[in-house]
C-alpha cells in the first residue's frame, strides 16, 4: 500500500488521523496541542504594548535630538524590536518541544526578503497603490483586500510553503501558525524599515505605535494562513482549501487597514480632524488576541475531534 506512509517523513505509517498516515513518532507530534502557544501570544501582545509605552514615554521625557542618519538608524533599530521580542518569547516557550531555531530565523528572513524583493515593489511601483487607494471608500477597501492583502498574504504563505512546509520539522498543526507568524514578522519588519527610510527618519514616539500595529497585524493574518497550511499538511483537503485560507487572510488584512484608517483619523469620539494613533494600537491588539485565540482554539478542537473519530 504506497499510501500508507507517514505524511511527515515517509516511513511506514502505523496510525491514521484525518485520513493521513503517521509513523509512531510523528503520530505523537501530530497529537500535541502546545498549550504554551496561547500564553506566548498573550505575552507577545502585552510585551509589544509595554514596549510602545516605554519608547513613547522615553521620547516624551528625553526628547532625543536626533537628526539625519542618527534618526534613521534609531528608527531602523526600533523596527527590529517587535520581531526580536517575539523571538525571545518564542525561545522561552519552546524549550519543552523545541522547534529548530535555524528554521524559524530562516522563514523570518524569507518573509523579509520576499517583502523587499517582491511585495513592496509590486504594491508601490507596479500597482502604485498610494496614488489611488485613498480616493474613496470602495477603492480603499478593494485595494486593501485585492491588491495589498493578497500580495502580502500570498508572499507570507510562499515563505512557509516553499521552505519548511515539506520538511519533517513541520510535524505539528501548530507549526503552520508558528512559521507563518515568523514570515509575517519578517514582512512587517521590512515594511517598518521602509517606512523609516522613505520618510528620512521618523518621530520615534508616534511611529513606534505604527510599527507595533504593523507587526501585530502582519503576524495575526499570517496566523490564519498558517492554520490552513497546518491542516493541509496533516489532513487530506480539497483543492479550494488553501485558496480559501489565503482569501480569508487577505480579507482580514484589507478590512483591518481600512478600519484602522477610519478609527485613527476620527477616533471613537468622532471629533473632527483629530488623529489618534493609539486607537490603531488598541484595534491591532484586540484583533491579534481574537485571531490567534480563535486559531489556537480551532487547532485544539480539531486535534481532539480527529483523535475521537480515529
Ligand atoms: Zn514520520
Amino acid at each position: 500500500m504506497p499510501d500508507q506512509v507517514c505524511c511527515v517523513c515517509g516511513d511506514p505509517g502505523v496510525s491514521m488521523i484525518g485520513r493521513r498516515w503517521f509513523c509512531e513518532k510523528h503520530f505523537q507530534s501530530a497529537k500535541r496541542e502546545r498549550p504554551h502557544t496561547w500564553r506566548t501570544s498573550i505575552l507577545l501582545v502585552v510585551g509589544l504594548v509595554v514596549f510602545v509605552g516605554i519608547v513613547y514615554a522615553l521620547d516624551l521625557v528625553l526628547k532625543p535630538a536626533l537628526t539625519g542618519t542618527g534618526l534613521i538608524l534609531a528608527g531602523v533599530l526600533l523596527a527590529l524590536v517587535p520581531a526580536f521580542i517575539w523571538l525571545v518569547f518564542f525561545y522561552f516557550q519552546d524549550r519543552l518541544e523545541p522547534e529548530p531555531k535555524g528554521y524559524i530565523l530562516g522563514v523570518f528572513l524569507l518573509g523579509a526578503i520576499l517583502a523587499s524583493a517582491v511585495g513592496i515593489p509590486l504594491v508601490d511601483n507596479f500597482f502604485h497603490v498610494s496614488n489611488w487607494i485613498f480616493t474613496d471608500t470602495a477603492a480603499t477597501i478593494l485595494g486593501s483586500i485585492l491588491v495589498v492583502g493578497f500580495i502580502q498574504e500570498f508572499l507570507k504563505y510562499a515563505a512557509v510553503r516553499y521552505s519548511v512546509y515539506p520538511s519533517a520539522e513541520f510535524d505539528e498543526a501548530t507549526d503552520g501558525v508558528i512559521y507563518a507568524t515568523a514570515a509575517g514578522l519578517g514582512y512587517a519588519t521590512v515594511l517598518n524599515i521602509q517606512f523609516v527610510i522613505a520618510n528620512g527618519g521618523v518621530a520615534l514616539g508616534s511611529s513606534v505605535i505604527r510599527m507595533v500595529v504593523v507587526a501585530l497585524a502582519q503576524a495575526s493574518f499570517a496566523g490564519i494562513t498558517g492554520y490552513f497550511l497546518g491542516r493541509a499538511k496533516f489532513e487530506k483537503k480539497a483543492w479550494w482549501w488553501m485558496p480559501a485560507g489565503l482569501t480569508l487572510a487577505a480579507v482580514g488584512n484589507g478590512l483591518f487597514n481600512w478600519l484602522r484608517g477610519i478609527i485613527v483619523q476620527r477616533g471613537i469620539s468622532l471629533t473632527a480632524a483629530s488623529t489618534n494613533p493609539w486607537w490603531g494600537l488598541v484595534l491591532a491588539a484586540v484583533v491579534a488576541i481574537i485571531t490567534l485565540g480563535m486559531i489556537l482554539w480551532l487547532i485544539r478542537r480539531n486535534i481532539r475531534t480527529a483523535l475521537a473519530e480515529k
